[in-house]
């Protein structure tokens, strides 16, 4: 059943430099667009996501969309830590290649690459969350993983270390993450 619904929104296009997922029904916000295999191994590898300290999920079957899931800083979806799932951060149109931003799961620099995203705020070097500023960590802060919002003021000075990361309400709603609201 999952693999039919997956089948039903994405199409893996190999064919390009940089190999990823992209939509081919329109896709709602909100949505899930797939639910993670489920599969947690302590060690993590290139393709790994981590999901708490000793916890990082990587699929048994590496054909699954989620192997292609490829980084955006201005992405179109996000993962739900709760059910482990992917879902549309934005209305996604046919052709538009789902992305989800590393930095709401990666905390170190083991795997820094450069970033060809195009957004207009675009980190350029992708270095972990442990190398944002709070500024930068406040934005994303509704999408982090478990084992980022525990360690949401790790690495930053005393002076940075402001607010309080579990109050959801006064940072605006899940989606978006809308500051504006402060
Ligand atoms: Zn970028």
């Amino acid at each position: 059943m999952k693999d039919l619904q997956r089948n039903e929104k994405l199409i893996i296009d190999k064919n390009i430099p940089n190999p990823g997922i992209f939509a081919i029904v329109p896709i709602v916000r909100g949505e899930i667009i797939f639910y993670f295999d489920r599969h947690f191994v302590a060690t993590p590898t290139n393709i790994s996501m981590r999901v708490d300290e000793h916890r990082h999920q990587l699929s048994t079957d590496p054909t699954l969309p989620e192997n292609f899931l490829n980084h955006s800083c201005a992405p179109t979806s996000f993962v739900d830590f709760e059910i482990l799932a992917l879902k549309a951060l934005r209305d996604i149109l046919p052709g538009e290649q789902i992305t989800y931003n590393y930095y709401t799961s990666d905390w170190d620099d083991e795997d820094v690459f450069e970033c060809h995203c195009g957004a207009s705020d675009c980190h350029r070097y992708i270095r972990g969350f442990k190398n944002l500023p709070i500024e930068q960590r406040l934005k994303i802060k509704d999408f982090l993983s478990p084992f980022l919002l525990s360690k949401f003021y790790d690495g930053l000075s005393k002076d940075q270390k402001i607010c309080h990361p579990g109050r959801r309400s006064v940072w605006g709603p899940a989606l978006g993450g809308d500051l504006t609201k402060i």
